[in-house]
């Protein structure tokens, strides 16, 4: 089946195709079927922007959609940066710009020691399969974040991201994929799609 990876993000483009292609999809660039358009994430919650994304999408080409809207909560700063994760910077005019954004990250635990830099990422998926046709998960990713960053591999904060074995950026793309929040959504999407074939 052909699904639209709606994201214009090519990194996350990349993590999506490496996991959804091993599971039967081919997918498809959101800039392929509709270049230059743009989802406001203007909701207040992962998935609420994850099922607007797929939810355009799929309006303006009918065809079956999948969207990841994605994030890194962290505990000492009460869950932030969170849905704004890509944003984060952007009040120090650093627009959607992922070295300020790790740069900030850094400056606001300052010296705090590695048992209260406790995080997790977040990854919600809307699939939309069909008029009216919805299937929706999370997975999620527990770690640290590191003093500075390790690996210069991947994107957005997975520098900062401590996890067994290093930082997701210091992974192979794969050892990434097989822990990681996106992973984990994916695969439960996976068992989802399963359950409705039943
Ligand atoms: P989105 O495209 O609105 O979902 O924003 C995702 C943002 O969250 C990215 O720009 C990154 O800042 C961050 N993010 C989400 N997933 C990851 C990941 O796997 N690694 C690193 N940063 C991520």
């Amino acid at each position: 089946m052909k699904v639209i990876a709606a994201t214009r993000n090519a990194h996350k483009l990349a993590e999506l195709s490496r996991i959804l292609e091993p599971m039967g999809y081919q997918v498809v660039s959101q800039e392929e079927v509709c270049p230059g358009f743009e989802v406001e994430e203007d909701g207040t919650t992962f998935l609420e922007n994850a099922r607007k994304k797929a939810v355009e999408i799929f309006r303006r080409t009918g065809m079956p959609t999948i969207a990841d809207d994605s994030g890194l909560c962290v505990d000492a700063l009460e869950g932030a940066p969170g849905v704004f994760s890509a944003r984060y910077a952007d009040d120090e005019g650093a627009f959607h710009d992922d070295k300020a954004n790790n740069q900030k990250l850094l400056r606001k635990l300052g010296d705090l020691p590695m048992e209260r830099r406790t995080a997790h990422f977040v990854s919600a998926i809307s699939f939309v399969l069909g008029e009216g046709d919805i299937v929706e998960c999370e997975g999620t990713c527990e770690g640290h974040i590191a003093f500075s960053q390790v690996g210069d591999n991947g994107f957005g904060y997975d520098p900062l991201f401590l996890v067994e074995g290093g930082s997701f950026a210091s992974l192979p793309g794969e050892e990434k994929d097989r822990i990681s929040h996106r992973g984990n959504a994916l695969r439960t999407l996976r068992e989802l799609l399963l359950a409705r074939q039943k």
